[in-house]
């Protein structure tokens, strides 16, 4: 080394040696090194893990690793001017947001900022974005159901309030399809929703968020959103920032559905920031702590007892697969910390079966419980007769004569396909659900042609609204009692008869 480089770099080094032992780097930092949103800065001695420190001209960044002599800092934003050499100031507070009603129906950032123009959220309420979920014994067993308004999903898969239910696929089988109905189908229902959208492009968190105001589902909704032009921190801040706004609400004794849209980008977003921290990667490059990145997240949901509030967060976090694969590695780790999935396959969404649920992977290990009874008894054979009728449908296609109990049991298992079709944005009520999946069930659709299967449904439906008012929803509180369901089975022989002589079909 030349005589002058040993001056410049010993004149640095007494800087920081001088810096690092005065009496204010305990409170303050001086940045070292500046790249990719992330700072070094050396100082800032007292600083906790997640703390907020301060740059000049209001620049917000998180500590992320506390090193010896220094501090690994992401930033919330841009680097607006941030040079080597500068001040940066601990605040003594760890990252919070705003909480409260008045999120209610606003589109907010990763650290509660509002980005819908409709002005400042005006709130006394903040949360921390970390918090410790509630311990086993401040919980209760999850037996109220979450219902989507998807014959499939609260048939086969049913949800309850306080469950983790994952939605896992491919791109583009329909997975944001699910999560946004089943926020439409809250309404009047005392639930309240955060839609956090992780890394997406924000045309379409402004095209959900404009499904949803339409629908009116805006009024008990906020959303999360953290675009993917966005710096990776706040993309792998905004899961955080959703729950914990969610918390208040539970705490305060209401149920709460949060979406996290999706995990797969979550995951990749803190690839990439911990990668920029140096932080040793693992398999497929993720740092080892990846597993629990999300299950301290999915954790905070969970349903209260009464002593702690008794509310409720019911998660559905939505995980991307490559060419259907769920046995890599993120998606593994988010299907063992969730309470079942709902598997959605592009062959099945590509032959018009919409929503594309393959019921075979499909699980929901706690939900039944919170099924109502009637749906429960109704539902219980469908998902063996569909496994059945896939297996007998693959046989069958090469063989040109069948037995008529084949054909019948291949009519029969179309027809439960068929039922359990459902357009976009076209929730069901629990009651209509319940008439629709017994007339299939028990076999009343089975001399109805495949193509007039939807709109003989939709007339029976309304038949039952006008001539039997109340009979269903008499059937979802008590059950299929037998005089009830003697009402139903009338109730239905009468519309047959209807739809006979009117020649509707
Ligand atoms: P991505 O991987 O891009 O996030 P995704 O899996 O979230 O996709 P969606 O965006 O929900 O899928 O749906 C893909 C397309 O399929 C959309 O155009 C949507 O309107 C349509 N679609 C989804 N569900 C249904 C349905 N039940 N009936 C008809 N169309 C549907
Ligand atoms: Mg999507």
């Amino acid at each position: 080394m030349n005589s002058g480089l040993r001056d410049i770099s010993s004149l640095i080094k007494n800087e920081v040696l001088g810096f690092i032992a005065s009496p204010e780097a305990s409170e303050v930092g001086r940045v070292m090194q500046v790249g990719d949103g992330i700072i070094h800065a050396i100082g800032l001695d007292n600083v906790m893990s997640g703390e907020l420190v301060r740059f000049d001209d209001d620049v917000m960044g998180i500590a992320m690793n506390l090193e010896l002599n220094g501090v690994s800092i992401v930033l919330l934003g841009g680097m607006k001017g941030i040079r080597e050499g500068a001040l940066v100031r601990r605040t003594g507070k760890i990252a919070e947001v705003p909480a409260g009603d008045a999120l209610l129906g606003r589109v907010v950032n990763a650290i509660g900022e509002p980005l819908d123009r409709k002005g400042p959220i005006r709130t006394g309420k903040y949360r921390p974005i970390e918090r410790v979920a509630p311990g086993v014994l401040a919980r209760r067993t999850v037996n109220v159901p979450l219902l989507t308004g998807i014959k499939a999903i609260d048939s086969m898969i049913p949800i309850g309030r306080g469950q983790r239910q994952l939605i896992i696929g491919d791109r583009q089988t329909g997975k944001t399809a699910i999560a946004v109905d089943t926020i439409i189908n809250q309404r009047d229902k005392n639930v309240k929703c955060v839609y956090v959208a992780i890394g997406q492009k924000m045309s379409t968190v402004a095209d959900i968020t404009k499904t949803l105001a339409d629908r009116g589902a805006l009024d008990y909704t906020v959303i999360v959103a953290a675009g993917a032009a966005e710096p990776v921190t706040m993309q792998y801040l905004s899961p955080y920032s959703g729950v914990a706004m969610g918390e208040e609400w539970m705490q305060n004794g209401d149920d709460v559905l949060i979406v996290y849209d999706d995990l797969s980008k979550h995951a990749a977003a803190y690839r990439t920031m911990s990668l920029l921290l140096r932080r040793p990667p693992g398999r497929e490059a993720y740092p080892g702590d990846v597993f629990y990145l999300h299950s301290r997240l999915l954790e905070r949901a969970g349903r209260l007892n009464t002593e702690n509030g008794g509310g409720s967060i019911t998660a559905l976090p939505i995980i991307e697969t490559q060419a259907g694969d769920m046995s890599a590695y993120i998606p593994t780790n988010v299907i063992s910390i969730t309470d079942g999935q709902i598997y959605l396959e592009t062959v099945a969404f590509n032959s018009g079966i919409r929503p594309a649920i393959n019921p075979g992977l499909s699980v929901s290990r706690v939900g039944s419980s919170a099924q109502v009874k009637a749906m429960k008894k109704i539902a219980a054979p469908i998902r063996m007769e569909l496994a059945q009728y896939r297996e007998l449908a693959s046989f069958a296609q090469f063989s040109s004569d069948l037995d008529d109990e084949t054909r019948a049991r291949l009519r029969h298992g179309e027809r439960i396909v068929e039922t359990l079709k459902q357009e976009q944005f076209s929730p069901f009520r629990l009651e209509d659900e319940i008439l629709v999946l017994y007339a299939t069930v028990k076999k009343y659709l089975n001399d109805v042609n495949i193509e007039k299967i939807l709109p003989f449904e939709n007339g029976l439906v309304e038949y039952f609204r006008s001539n039997y008012g109340g009979l269903m929803e008499e059937v979802a509180e008590k059950g299929l009692e037998p005089d009830l369901e003697g009402k139903i089975i009338r109730g239905i022989e009468q519309y047959r008869q209807f739809v006979h002589e009117e020649h509707i079909f």
